[in-house]
């Protein structure tokens, strides 16, 4: 097979790759040793109980927290050591837990700003509302008074106006009614129909793997368990996020 843009073997195909990567908080080790691969068009859902590590993880690979250890390549470019509007540059872009727009600014504010950051792609404000059409009437509207859902909607869309490569999602339907979460996952699945790359930290396991098509599973810090959806049964992965995947090697 050839290897597209001249890379190096065996880096072919991952748009993100992170190696033994080690991050934590003082002493305590949050990440500890964790690789794994995302390609070009993936979705990779990280599950794991609270306090596993699946945020530190995400906040190492944008930037937001410094890695102690190994390495994070993308798009074969070692990005390990850059800040994170330099990653936001290249394409890693990150929609936090609890959203953190600018609730000041009007929705359509939070998105121009967003943009003028932008790598070039197929994303600008046109596009962002047909994904988002829950956001059309609210473009005016600052962005503090939207409702949990519509926030939600308004942070991946901020998010996408920067056109990443990978877009990180961290607990998108944390404290979500019912309703915004069908919503905000509708949206999504549109968006990974259009080949978007995404990782994205989900505790709905249901959620997750209804659009994963790789999991991983997160233990205190390093990796259970990960592999193709397809090939993981529920049982196997919800043994793995409670630890009790004992005996079973880690693929
Ligand atoms: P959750 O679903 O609860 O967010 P998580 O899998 O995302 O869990 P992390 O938030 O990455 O896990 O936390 C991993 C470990 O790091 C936990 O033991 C947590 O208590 C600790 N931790 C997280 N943030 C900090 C911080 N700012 N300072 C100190 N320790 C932290």
């Amino acid at each position: 097979m050839s290897e597209p843009h001249g890379r190096s073997e065996g880096e072919q195909h991952a748009l993100l790759r992170v190696e033994q990567l080690q991050a934590g908080y003082g002493l305590l080790k949050a990440v500890r040793s964790v690789s794994f691969e995302c390609s070009q068009g993936e979705v990779l859902a990280l599950v794991g109980a609270n306090g596993a590590g699946k945020t530190t993880l995400m906040r190492t690979i944008a930037g937001i927290h410094p890695a102690a250890a190994g390495r994070i390549v993308f798009d074969g470019q070692d990005v390990t050591g850059l800040r994170a509007p330099r990653r936001v540059g290249l394409g890693i872009a990150m929609v936090p837990e609890g959203r953190r727009l600018f609730g000041g600014m009007s929705v359509e504010d939070n998105l121009r700003v967003a943009a003028m950051r932008a790598r070039k792609g197929p994303w600008n404000l046109e596009s962002v509302l047909e994904a988002f059409p829950q956001l059309k009437p609210k473009l005016k509207a600052l962005a503090g008074t939207l409702s949990g859902g519509q926030q939600q909607a308004a942070a991946i869309a901020r998010s996408l106006m920067t056109n990443p490569r990978v877009l990180l999602l961290d607990e998108i339907s944390l404290g979500l009614s019912p309703i915004a979460v069908e919503q905000v996952y509708q949206s999504l699945h549109g968006l990974i129909e259009t080949g978007t790359t995404v990782v994205l930290v989900e505790q709905d396991l249901t959620r997750a793997l209804s659009v994963a098509g790789t999991v991983i599973c997160m233990l205190e810090g390093g990796i259970a368990l990960q592999g193709r959806r397809d090939e993981l049964s529920r049982e196997r992965i919800m043994d793995a996020y409670f630890g009790l995947a004992r005996g079973q090697a880690a693929h």
